[in-house]
């Protein structure tokens, strides 16, 4: 059951106390309280977990800091829609605002190298007016032989980099809950100069307990990327799991499917399901069009692969895109072969309006 409270009621008022504690007071109820701050007002829910068939509606519809109560039955109880198109979706993490109808852009490194390349890269994303980046630090392999990352050696020159071209959210996937304190630490050792979403890969969208782990903490947003192998009702009910546990600032990241059908890219491009998502749940719906592709071939129109999948994601109405790219692809120590070049962001970032601008035509065509 989600009990939704008045908009912007304070955790101290009267009301509040009032309705907390008659809620608290249900037998065999778990109560898991949300915030989200929408960019008019804040909105509170209140999450009522457990056998709620006995409850009575009306009774808690009276509590005074209740505006109204909704029986949820279905799957992805927070993150889900459940027939209500109002409810608000979306969260600000540190001033860049994430929600179903902004567009991000997360172009970055895959696998931090080395100062040069990071430098480059922020470089450029300054002087093309972008605010967020990727920054591979902790790689999952598939070769155990293979380079796995610098981990937490490179994040002292990683953030301040960051600080000093204005990057304000840099999208780095983690493989254990202790990269978590890692991050934090060298964040408030450097004096926060810049923010980090933490991304789930595809080898741990089931992974529970580094789930519950992220979910445990509302510091850092999350990004969870769909399982390569599994069904979408598995994977958003993955990203679940860090709702449940009580961080529900998470986006949802398409980046294609393993399968042979797929070929000639690395994964079947699924960016028909952006609508899907944004259907079934409030989460703001991420393209990966990079590791979607995996190749710089060129169309005979002159567009390259990756190109063509960025903007049937964004024209299907996608709130961010993470892409790689390198200065320098040749030397890159993970997936050179499709990292865009720091000379084609500009004409990326122009594409990538284009389909956006076509986006809010379609959907004013449909209003
Ligand atoms: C990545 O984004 O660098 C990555 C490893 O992606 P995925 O988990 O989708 O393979
Ligand atoms: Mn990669």
């Amino acid at each position: 059951m989600l009990v939704i409270l008045h908009p912007d009621t304070e955790e101290q008022s009267e009301n509040f106390i009032e309705t907390w504690h008659y809620l608290e007071s249900l037998q065999g109820i778990k109560l898991n309280k949300h915030d989200i701050q929408g960019n008019q007002q804040k909105l509170t829910e209140i999450y009522l977990l457990g056998d709620t068939h006995t409850l009575d509606k009306e009774e808690i519809e009276c509590l005074p800091a209740v505006e109204r109560v909704i029986r949820i039955s279905e799957e992805y109880r927070i993150l889900g829609r459940h027939k209500d198109n109002l409810l608000t979706s979306g969260f600000t993490y540190n001033d860049v605002r994430f929600d179903q109808q902004g567009l991000n852009i997360f172009a970055g490194l895959c696998a931090v190298d080395n100062p040069q390349h990071v430098e480059l890269m922020m470089k450029a994303l300054k002087e093309n007016g972008q605010q967020c980046t990727r920054m591979g630090a902790y790689k999952p392999r598939t070769n155990p032989y293979s380079f796995q990352g610098h981990g937490d050696t490179c994040l002292p020159y990683v953030f301040e980099l960051a600080g000093k071209y204005g990057i304000k959210v840099i999208a780095m996937e983690i493989t254990h809950e202790a990269h978590i304190d890692e991050i934090h630490e060298c964040l408030e050792k450097s004096g926060n100069p810049t923010g980090v979403m933490l991304q789930i890969g595809t080898r741990n969208t089931q992974n529970f307990e580094l789930l519950k782990a992220i979910g445990r903490q509302n510091t850092y947003p999350a990004l969870l990327k769909r399982g390569f192998g599994i069904t979408l009702n598995e994977s958003l009910n993955a990203a679940e799991y860090l709702a449940s546990e009580g961080n529900s600032n998470v986006i949802f990241c398409l980046r294609g499917m393993k399968s042979e059908y797929g070929l000639p890219h690395r994964n079947l491009v699924d960016f028909a399901h952006v609508p899907v998502i944004k259907r079934l749940t409030r989460m703001p719906v991420c393209i990966d069009p990079s590791h979607s592709v995996g190749t710089r071939e060129l169309a005979p129109d002159g567009l390259m692969d990756v190109m063509h999948a960025t903007a049937q994601g964004i024209i299907a109405g996608a709130n961010m895109v993470l892409v790689d790219f390198h200065p320098a692809p040749t030397k890159a120590l993970v997936d050179g072969p499709q990292a865009l070049l720091l000379e084609e962001l500009p004409v990326f970032l122009e594409d990538v309006q284009i389909a956006h601008e076509a986006y809010k035509k379609r959907c004013a065509l449909f209003s």
